[in-house]
């Protein structure tokens, strides 16, 4: 019943729909749990709950990303939210200054980690 062909003739609505439907199977997946279990959020590297991770398009499916495990990461919602508000370049400026953070973030005091 499945067709393996793509259909060009699709449009962008259903190409994001199918995405979406995509993207929800990859829930059920122990890849995503996995990546659910670690906690980690893809954007600014913090440990977040897991009920606060989501799924995200690093390429959003309106600009044509799919969902395709390279295409898909966990974010926290902070960096969710800011991903879907911000325009690109206020995202880019703030990515870059959460990469140029992680470096120096000494100050929390007590780290056992070393
Ligand atoms: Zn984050």
């Amino acid at each position: 019943m499945k067709k393996g062909k793509h259909m060009k003739h699709l449009t962008k609505e259903e190409f994001i729909k199918i995405e979406r439907e995509k993207a929800r199977r990859l829930k059920d997946t122990r890849w995503w749990r996995r990546r659910l279990e670690k906690g980690i959020c893809y954007y600014c590297g913090r440990k977040v709950p897991r009920e606060e991770l989501t799924m995200d398009h690093k390429i959003p499916l309106a600009l044509g990303g799919t969902s395709s495990r390279e295409n898909i990461v966990p974010s926290c919602k902070e960096c969710n939210t800011k991903k879907k508000t911000l325009p690109p370049w206020e995202w880019e400026e703030y990515l870059a200054k959460l990469k140029g953070k992680k470096g120096e973030e000494g100050f929390e005091g007590g780290n056992s980690e070393s």
